[in-house]
């Protein structure tokens, strides 16, 4: 029996080989993953991990896949996306929400407002998982994650072993952290303060229609494809005033309206949005000597 047939018979349908991972990234880009794991719960997740360390099966872990363009040729060894026993919400303490690294943010949003917990608006403009959102330290209009955070509970890919690690000892980047990338996250404790619904609301819908005013929608991209250089120095700005605004590669275009918002307008490949981001980036360092780094995550080979 092969190493495939090997880990199909221990963990049946949640392991696949060659799934092609263009449905899970926003570009709607890139070729497959040589293997697939959807581990249905923690227990399973464990060993899985173990099984692929025992065979130096390299492993990556995705969330919503709204941060991450997949390389044409797609991904070597096993993608891990989270199941649905991954997406839950649960209130520990009046305050205090529990919930799965799987969960959209959008849900997450909506929950503590269920509940009377203000703080968490922001997430609701937000299209990914909070997994993926404590990994970028995601935020918009001054709020980002680390506001909000306890603490997370984590899968050592390295031992295989669960432990939980508190706010204070994760440093807190501009979309990032500085938590080590062998880290699966499974859920994560998030503390807000009681308001009331109806104001939660409102700050929500102002909040989503201001997003809706300044960045595109319904299209194929990943959000912002650089980080600010700082508040009064945004990436869009740099990326204007440098004339890039109109590049494209192929069907990787620019959004007329955020032109840090970078898009596959049908047929793009992976490698034209990557050689758009090049020449921007190259672009922007020629014209005003600084040197854009990129926010969006890029995986495969
Ligand atoms: C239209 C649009 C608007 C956006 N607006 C914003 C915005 O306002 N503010 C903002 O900050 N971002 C924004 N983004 C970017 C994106 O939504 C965030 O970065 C989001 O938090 C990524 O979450 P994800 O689950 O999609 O992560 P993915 O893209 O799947 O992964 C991102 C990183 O997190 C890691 N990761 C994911 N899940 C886990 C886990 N469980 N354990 C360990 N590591 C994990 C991945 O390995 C990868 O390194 C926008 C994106 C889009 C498409």
């Amino acid at each position: 029996m092969n190493l495939n047939e090997n880990l199909i018979k221990k963990f049946g349908d949640s392991f696949s080989r060659n799934v092609n991972l263009s449905n899970y990234s926003w570009f709607n880009l890139g070729g497959p993953a040589e293997f697939f794991f959807k581990p249905k719960d923690k227990n399973q997740l464990i060993e899985f991990l173990i099984a692929a360390k025992k065979i130096n099966l390299k492993t990556i872990i995705l969330g919503a896949g709204s941060n991450t363009l997949v390389r044409d040729n797609g991904v070597k060894g096993a993608v891990i996306k989270l199941g649905s026993n991954f997406s839950f919400t649960k209130l520990v303490d009046k305050e205090i929400v529990e919930v799965g690294a799987a969960t959209l943010d959008r849900k997450v949003a909506n929950f503590a407002k269920d509940n009377d917990i203000s703080n968490f608006e922001f997430l609701s403009c937000i299209p990914g998982s909070i997994g993926g959102a404590v990994i970028m330290n995601s935020g918009c209009y001054d709020d980002d994650i680390s506001k909000i955070l306890l603490s997370i509970k984590v899968i050592d890919i390295n031992n295989c072993i669960e432990k939980e690690i508190k706010y204070e000892d994760i440093k807190f980047l501009y979309r990032g952290t500085n938590l080590p990338k062998n880290l699966i996250i499974i859920s994560v404790k998030l503390k807000g303060k009681i308001s009331n619904k109806n104001k939660i609301e409102k700050k929500q819908i102002e909040l989503i229609s201001k997003k809706k005013l300044s960045q595109p929608s319904q299209i194929k991209t990943c959000g912002s494809t650089f980080k600010n250089i700082s508040k009064e120095k945004k990436a869009w700005m740099l990326i204007k005033d440098s004339g890039c605004n109109e590049f494209k590669e192929g069907d990787a275009m620019i959004s007329e309206k955020h032109c840090n918002f970078f898009l596959n307008n049908g047929n793009a490949k992976s490698a034209d949005i990557e050689r758009l981001i090049n020449k921007v980036k190259k672009t922007v360092y020629a014209k005003t000597g600084v040197n854009l780094e990129l926010e969006i995550k890029i995986i495969g080979d």
